[in-house]
């Protein structure tokens, strides 16, 4: 028996990115458990990633390379080899990138976040060909546009100093489900005193367990904003000494703020004035007793048409306050920012011979339908899919299923299991979990330059993304030596060590360790130094003028909202969020039977009162529609959900539910103001007993 313990990493879309200890005994990983030195991991895995190897061990892994034999769709297909599958989908791709290379396009996201199995040796495979470019706005480029134009970069509080903080408004985001170690320290703040407050339409795990909940419509998030600065600057509750100093543009700002009296802010809400008073009170008034005060603002409050300019609203109110002089203050939205990562080391954008053209992620539904035109350019005809499902996360999903269902689509797909999108694939093939391949990676919510050690050997015949596009490459006959670079040679370069903040990065000593924090201050802007143009915090932005955006903060409405759209309310007068289940983490872990069980079926929460008038109760299986489609699941009648919202906790395969759809079956294609990005939540619905 030989047993040895691999040090690893999550490789999940969570802001957390724990450091992972796999014990190994006889070549099995038997054991899966945080790494109880590493800071924020402190030996903590959430319920998800602690059945990481059920996941990797689970019969339903894809271990060969396979070819369809049905309907696109259907799901069935037949294996073949290696060698089988690289010719076809050589012999595929090599016409076209030889015609029309921007008829290929790759889609990809975020299912592994490390630098290597991301996005490395595909980038440049794809480069290489001339390929469509992917806009990659799934999940953060509103919020994280909004949050430059204002701050300069994904910079924020360190997660290690939210304990400190004496008042924490989590904005948006339910920790407890996505953002564990960050509520660790949270709930230490609260043991130290300090006071949680926790702003979302829905009430969550997180709002329960906090001392306040305010519970906003969905999509007023900057009038919030923008009220609280009316009662900061009305009740001289600013830090005139911060501003003055370290940001640019206060007195626009304050004529701007002034028009949000604590009355319209309410009604615009959905919430008392008593609240919106209250909120910037607390706020202010713990700020000017020179305690810390910090936000943690997160991806929910910008999946709605005025999204960008939320996040730009919030991440303003540190900085009228003076909240930045404190390590344990400011706002956090993310930190990936601060790693100097050498992004073009490993993707090689220096190989476009031409800048091809971008198509975003978000509409792939309209795009994968679109012919060609002098516009768009060639119509799409071959996809490779690797890191997502869209058939199961892209808006509008009845589009994307009818793009991906076109007969003279080529379509690959690398995944571990048999996803809905896998369904579509004319080429399947098995690609390896974290155990068995080498990455290294940032985070989003701490600090840490993180490894992962390959634990196992790989599953079957699945192979690393890396090694899938090199073995494509040479098939291709590219033949240049930077598609024979290893993954310890690349990931050598992931971090630019002449920055530093890294400068301690060194692979070999890092696959040692596990992880290497930055060399980062604990207050990176107690003396302004903002990465913004003037240096400054800006509350007006030249830049955004220039891109032909509101240079100031303001109140952007839902696309779909009584106000904005009358008439659809009074067609579909239900808003409808649709954010995660604790159990699942986007699309991923929905097929591990364990989690599923836990979380049942898909539910849709509806307040007692729009159940009542709607003849539902509790338990009926109800039909949620509008225009765009519809979708069936069972009914919790709960004042979770505040009156006149319904959530539908995601986001499930739609082959696992009951009627084979999922919630984006009536989310849009529109994009958000700013960062191209998808407004899942900005949506509205009907709601009837199903039949
Ligand atoms: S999903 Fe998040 S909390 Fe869970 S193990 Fe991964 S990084 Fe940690």
């Amino acid at each position: 028996m030989t047993t040895t313990q691999v040090r690893a990493a999550c490789p999940h879309d969570c802001p957390d990115t724990c450091a992972i200890l796999v014990t190994v005994e006889n070549g099995v990983a038997t054991e899966i458990k945080g790494d109880p030195d590493h800071p924020t991991t402190a030996g903590v895995l959430c319920t998800k990633v602690a059945r990481y190897a059920e996941r990797t061990y689970s019969a339903d892994r894809l271990l060969y390379p396979m070819k369809r034999v049905g309907k696109k769709g259907e799901g069935k297909f037949e294996r073949i080899s290696w060698d089988e599958a690289l010719d076809t989908i050589a012999a595929r791709l090599k016409p076209l990138a030889q015609e029309r290379p921007e008829a290929i396009l790759p889609y990809s996201y975020a299912g592994t976040m490390g630098l290597l199995q991301g996005d490395s040796m595909s980038s440049r495979f794809f480069h290489q060909l001339g390929a469509s470019l992917l806009d990659r706005t799934i999940c953060a480029t509103a919020g994280a546009t909004g949050y430059k134009y204002t701050i300069g970069g994904s910079i924020g509080t360190d997660m290690e100093q939210f304990q400190n903080a004496k008042l924490i408004l989590i904005w948006g985001g339910n920790p407890i489900a996505s953002n564990l170690h960050f509520w660790m320290r949270a709930q230490e703040a609260k043991r130290r005193g300090a006071k949680l407050i926790a702003i979302d339409p829905y009430r969550s795990l997180t709002a329960e367990k906090c001392h306040q909940h305010i519970a906003l419509m969905p999509g007023t998030d900057s009038a919030l904003a923008l009220g609280m600065m009316h009662v900061l600057i009305k009740e001289e509750l600013l830090d005139q000494d911060y501003i003055g100093k370290y940001t640019l543009g206060f007195e626009q700002l304050q004529q701007r703020a002034l028009e949000w009296t604590p009355e319209r802010t309410a009604e615009v809400c959905g919430i008392s004035v008593e609240e919106v008073l209250e909120l910037a009170r607390e706020y202010g008034r713990t700020a000017k007793a020179g305690e810390p005060v910090a936000i943690r603002v997160n991806y929910g409050v910008q999946r709605v048409h005025g999204g960008g300019m939320a996040v730009r609203n919030i991440a303003c109110l540190p900085a009228l306050v003076g909240a930045w002089r404190h390590a344990a203050g400011g706002v956090q939205l993310s930190t990936s920012g601060t790693f100097p990562t050498n992004k073009p080391a490993l993707q090689r954008p220096d190989l476009l011979k031409k800048m091809p053209r971008t198509i975003n992620m978000t509409t792939i539904g309209n795009d994968l339908l679109r012919e060609a035109s002098p516009e768009f350019g060639p119509k799409v005809e071959a996809v490779i899919v690797y890191n997502s499902n869209p058939l199961a996360i892209a808006p509008d999903s009845p589009k994307v299923a009818a793009g991906f269902a076109r007969e003279d689509l080529f379509t690959v797909v690398l995944e571990h299991f048999q996803t809905d999108t896998a369904d579509y694939a004319d080429i399947l093939l098995p690609a390896t979990t974290q155990l068995e391949h080498t990455d290294v990676h940032l985070a989003y919510g701490h600090l840490y330059m993180m490894a992962n050690n390959a634990a196992i050997a790989p599953m079957g015949e699945a192979k690393p993304n890396t090694e899938i596009f090199r073995l494509l490459a040479a098939r291709m006959g590219l033949d240049d030596p930077m598609f024979r670079e290893t993954d310890d040679e690349m990931a050598a370069k992931a971090f630019r060590k002449d920055d530093e903040r890294a400068i301690h990065f060194d692979w070999e000593s890092l696959k040692l360790k596990g992880w290497q924090k930055l060399n980062m201050p604990d207050a990176p802007f107690a003396c302004g130094n903002f990465p913004t143009p003037s240096g400054k915090c800006e509350f007006f932005s030249a830049t955004m003028q220039a891109d032909g955006l509101d240079p100031l903060p303001t109140y952007v409405p839902n696309y779909e909202s009584r106000a904005s759209a009358p008439d659809l309310a009074a067609k579909y007068p239900l808003a409808m969020i649709s954010p995660p289940q604790r159990n699942f983490l986007n699309s991923t872990f929905v097929n591990v039977q364990s989690l599923r069980n836990t979380e049942g079926e898909p539910h849709l929460d509806m307040h007692p009162d729009d159940a009542a008038t709607r003849g539902v109760i509790h338990g009926d299986m109800v039909r949620i529609f509008n225009d765009r489609g519809s979708f069936v699941c069972k009914a919790r009648v709960t004042d979770k959900a505040r009156k006149g919202l319904v959530v539908g906790l995601s986001i499930w395969w739609k082959k696992l539910a009951r009627d084979g759809k999922n919630a984006n079956e009536v989310t849009s294609q529109r994009l958000t103001d700013m960062g191209r990005a998808p407004t899942f939540y900005d949506t509205l619905v009907q709601v009837e007993k199903a039949v």
